[in-house]
């Protein structure tokens, strides 16, 4: 069993869809092999991405918890019949499986939302007049000491 924490930054194809790269996975992988001898690994993932909201274009956080289990073809290994394997399983190359983080990257992909947006965006002109009162703000807290 391994576990590690995976950078946002390490991970290209979703770093281009995240509002922010700061951020860390978490990340368990297992593998066995069953009785008949096929071998299957066990990903977890979980954290907490921030995608961005196509109204408003804001951050939105978007929390994952991805379990997914692959059954590993190794070469010369006969692929499963699609009607057999069950739902809850896929099938991939055991040599892609080598290529852990992009195998990460993969499932974190097809579990993201194709248009993520904030359930209720921050109106425009509100964001505006704050980011217009922040300086003096700032300046009334300074004043106070
Ligand atoms: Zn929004």
């Amino acid at each position: 069993m391994l576990e590690r924490s995976v950078g946002l930054s390490e991970l290209p194809r979703l770093a281009d869809l995240l509002a922010t790269t700061a951020g860390l996975l978490a990340v368990r992988l297992e593998g066995w092999r069953d009785d008949e001898g096929k071998s299957w690994l066990q990903l977890d993932i979980a954290g907490e991405p921030v995608l961005s909201c196509q109204r408003c274009l804001g951050g939105v956080k978007f929390p994952l918890s991805i379990r997914s289990r692959l059954q590993l073809i190794g070469p010369g290994e006969d692929w499963p019949d699609d009607d057999l394997v069950d739902d809850e399983a896929d099938a991939i190359d055991a040599e892609k499986a080598l290529a852990v983080l992009s195998l990460i990257e993969d499932e974190v992909l097809l579990a993201l939302p194709i248009a993520p947006r904030h359930e209720q965006c921050e109106s425009p002109s509100a964001n505006a007049s704050e980011l217009g009162s922040s300086p003096f703000a700032a300046l009334a807290a300074f004043k106070k000491h």
